[in-house]
């Protein structure tokens, strides 16, 4: 994907022109993102990356969220080709998790002093639009928690009974902006429809939050661009960026993985174009870079989300390979987790962690 360099004189002030119209009013072309993302001389890579930090600083500030994940069902009815948890995937031995469990799982993230709980789940035709309801008023009644949800598409009425129910926000990762990207990778799902679901959600007053999948087979930074053009103008709140990963038990097994560093550039543009988004380090990133969770913090994000899935399940909520491993190189909460924040000039976010959209500070 990174084809083209910008090693030259002019190419290079033609970046620098790029960087400094997005750090000073969010604005860029396609073809300056383009330009950002195909950025291949280091020290310009680096001012991006110093860029991004420094509007991550003015609009969301020191604070490092934290989301605690529950990922209490792993069937799904789609066949997206890149995910391990498909339904074609017959070797996956599957799991649902019972309200206790969930419940258990809720009054530990708030026990850990994390204000948000994120229940995650495949497209699981099981879990029904009241079971979810009950699960969410249990879940406020008992704990308080922000509940965010990620359980997919669903019916315009089912989002609005999980919004009565107090859901507050939701997460549904658009993956791809391309049209035929979209076809070839989520078969029988439709590109406008998804969409259409993220305006419904947000027209329900949830935060929503949204993402893209980076170094799909066939994506260029062209569709990269289109992705983040679509992210800001519905306005998300959270913005998710992880790099493509290959699982062995799927279609694109024998496909190259994404890149960590154009996974960074995407989140550093992302950044400057949102401005007071909330942007996970991510797991995918952590999995295929070790230290990739620690660059992303670095690069604009300002969001972690420590797993508290027991750890029975753990292992089987396999969307791409070795993510449950990778959860560990995360710093166990809380005490090393702050330790690592604070020697890089960060803090433990308090509060709920919903989005400020003004700056913060000049
Ligand atoms: S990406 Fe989501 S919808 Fe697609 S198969 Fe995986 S869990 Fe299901």
């Amino acid at each position: 994907m990174e084809s083209a360099t910008s090693t030259s004189d002019g190419a290079g002030m033609e970046t620098g022109a790029a960087i400094a119209d997005a750090v000073r009013n969010g604005e860029l072309t396609r073809e300056g993102i383009v330009r950002l993302l195909e950025i291949a001389d280091p020290e310009e890579l680096q001012k991006l990356f110093i860029a991004a930090d420094a509007i991550r600083q003015r609009f969301v500030g020191s604070e490092v969220f934290l989301r605690g994940i529950v990922e209490f069902s792993n069937f799904c009815r789609r066949d997206c080709l890149y995910c391990g948890l498909r339904l074609s995937n017959r070797d996956l031995p599957r799991y649902r998790m019972e309200e206790g469990e969930i419940l258990a799982a809720a009054h530990r993230i708030k026990a850990a002093g994390i204000s948000t709980i994120v229940l995650q789940s495949g497209e699981d035709p099981c879990q029904s639009t009241v079971r979810i309801c009950r699960l969410i008023r249990r879940i406020k009644d008992e704990t308080s928690l922000v509940v965010t949800l990620s359980v997919g598409e669903r019916p315009l009425g089912d989002y609005l009974a999980f919004r009565e129910a107090g859901a507050n926000r939701y997460l549904l990762k658009q993956e791809t902006s391309s049209p035929e990207l979209y076809a070839r990778f989520r078969p029988g799902c439709r590109h406008e429809e998804r969409q259409q679901c993220l305006r419904h959600l947000k027209e329900l007053g949830y935060e929503i939050g949204t993402g893209n999948i980076v170094g799909l087979p066939g994506q260029n930074t062209a569709d990269l661009a289109a992705d983040l053009l679509f992210i800001r103008e519905i306005d998300a709140d959270m913005v998710g960026i992880g790099p493509f990963i290959a699982h062995p038990q799927t279609p694109l097994a024998p496909c190259p993985n994404g890149s960590p560093a154009m996974t960074l550039k995407v989140l550093a543009v992302a950044r400057l174009l949102t401005r007071s988004t909330n942007i996970p380090a991510t797991t995918a990133l952590a999995t295929i870079a070790p230290q990739g969770w620690r660059d992303a913090l670095q690069s604009g994000a300002n969001v972690i989300m420590p797993n508290f899935t027991p750890v029975v399940y753990r292992g089987l909520y396999e969307i791409y390979p070795g993510k449950s491993s990778a959860s560990t190189n995360v710093p166990d909460f809380p005490e090393m987790l702050e330790q690592e924040l604070r020697d890089s000039g960060r803090i433990i976010g308090t509060g709920s962690g919903f989005r400020k959209r003004q700056e913060i500070s000049g």
